[in-house]
């Protein structure tokens, strides 16, 4: 089966190479040929652990293309995947101009059924909108299915979220096209990978709710955290302990600066303005939003009461991706934190094990340096931002003895304060 991917950004790729992986003919298509011409010539544009071996694996075999041409890659598709982008507008609901484009292209060089696959994250009704859409823009009559295919991977574990899915749900009321669906995803259904058959409607939804979901963990664990601080206990014990419940589950329970990336902030505000849009209220969706907000905004201030004024005070900066494992900077936490400190006067230097060269692009007025030692040198404090596996292993009396003054404000709780406090580090975390 020849299948296109329209859009090849982190969704896109991971789609692309998984199912070239799968032994079926991948085009990946892009507007931006410069992204296609480093992938044509195997360098990746993102950081993702596996994906370059995929990539270059499957490219050899013959089975994953990329290209800026759309008409041939719609031609030889049977199944046409929309991964394109749907960032968030002022008013908190998603830009659809992307994927109406998209949707528009493949309208125009259809030549026979195809089955057209949303895998962005669209708003309830966008399928039976696109489904109008390419009708209206076709130059001849022909019959095609929707499908409504959210992604759940993480960035970071993308290739396994993809390979190894807890379910793939799949909404339409085109049974030739769920058909056609069940077909491609043969491997996972031999896997027994779960599968939820829905209608279109409630796929889109599930998406956003399943965000929103997560995202609520995470506010109200960090809610936790900061009645924690007041009460003078740890919130790993209450997490810890929450969590054995399976009817609440360990995960996502860690407290931290807030959520970032490119999905929960932009998801959230959407399921709100889809419930503005149905005349309902969001009234906990709203809640988790206002919580993220102020954690993001409370992390300046603890770093502040820990160093005093940050005029002039050398802050080194541990990770500034939005999480470990991705070089992904959209809305990371780090850029408001660093924002924030250099606005109060802080001479800023950062490490980051892969996103240094995109954090440039939005904070140039940081010293970027080339390992954990050398960024902490001379620093007043130390702050981490993201947990990275090997910040969990540093050499701590190294670390203490090249600072200025030995101080800590672990926005992970990568560490234990007692353990760091008898290296003679002042230390903070959050909630603990
Ligand atoms: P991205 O910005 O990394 O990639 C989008 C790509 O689409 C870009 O390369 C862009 O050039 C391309 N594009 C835009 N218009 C195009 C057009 N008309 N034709 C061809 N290409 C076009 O975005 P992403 O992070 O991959 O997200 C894509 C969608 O998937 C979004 O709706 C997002 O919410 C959803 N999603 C993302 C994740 C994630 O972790 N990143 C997870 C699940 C779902």
């Amino acid at each position: 089966m020849h299948i296109a991917v329209i859009g090849t950004g982190y969704v896109g790729l991971v789609t692309g190479a998984c199912f070239a992986e799968f032994g079926v003919d991948v085009t990946c298509v892009d507007i931006d040929s410069k992204k296609i011409a480093r992938l044509s010539a195997g360098e990746m544009p993102i950081y993702e652990p596996g994906l370059e071996q995929l990539v270059t694996k499957n490219m050899q075999s013959g089975r994953l293309r990329f290209t800026t041409e759309i008409k041939q890659a719609v031609e030889q598709a049977l199944v046409i995947f929309l991964a394109v982008g749907t960032p968030p507008q002022s008013d908190g609901s998603p830009d659809l101009s992307f994927v109406e484009a998209a949707a528009r292209s493949v309208a125009e060089h259809m030549n026979g059924y195809k089955v057209i696959v949303t895998k962005s994250t669209v708003p309830i009704g966008t399928g039976e909108y696109l489904r109008k859409l390419i009708r209206e823009q076709q130059k001849s009559r022909l019959n095609f299915g929707i499908v409504s295919n959210p992604e759940f991977l993480r960035e970071g574990a993308a290739i396994n979220d993809f390979m190894r899915p807890d379910r793939v749900v799949l909404g339409s009321r085109d049974e030739e096209a769920i058909a056609i669906m069940r077909d491609l995803y043969r491997p996972l259904y031999l896997m027994e990978a779960p599968f939820v058959l829905t209608s279109l409607e409630a796929a889109e939804l599930t998406k956003y709710a399943a965000n929103a979901f997560l995202a609520t963990k995470i506010s109200f664990i960090n809610e936790i955290a900061n009645l924690c601080e007041s009460i003078g206990c740890d919130v790993h014990d209450v997490a810890k302990a929450i969590g054995m419940d399976r009817r609440i589950g360990s995960k996502f329970l860690h407290p931290g600066p807030g959520f970032g990336g490119s999905c929960f902030p932009k998801d959230t505000q959407a399921l709100a303005s889809v419930a503005r849009e149905f005349g309902r209220d969001s009234m906990i969706v709203d809640a988790v939003i206002e919580v993220n907000r102020r954690q993001r905004q409370a992390m300046v201030p603890k770093i502040e009461k820990l160093v005093g004024d940050l005029q002039g005070k050398t802050v080194a900066i541990l990770g500034l991706a939005f999480k470990p494992e991705t070089n992904d900077m959209r809305e990371a936490p780090a850029i408001d934190i660093i924002s924030e400190l250099l606005k109060h006067g802080a001479i800023v230097r950062a490490y980051d094990p892969v996103s240094m060269k995109e954090s440039a692009d939005v904070l140039p007025e940081v010293t970027y340096l080339a390992d954990e030692y050398e960024a902490v040198t001379n620093a007043d404090a130390l702050v981490f931002v993201t947990e990275w596996n090997q910040f969990r292993a540093l050499d701590m009396r190294r670390i203490r003895d090249l600072m200025k003054t030995p101080k800590i404000a672990d926005l992970r709780n990568i560490y234990e304060p007692a353990d760091m406090r008898e290296l003679g580090f002042e230390y903070i975390g959050v909630g603990r």
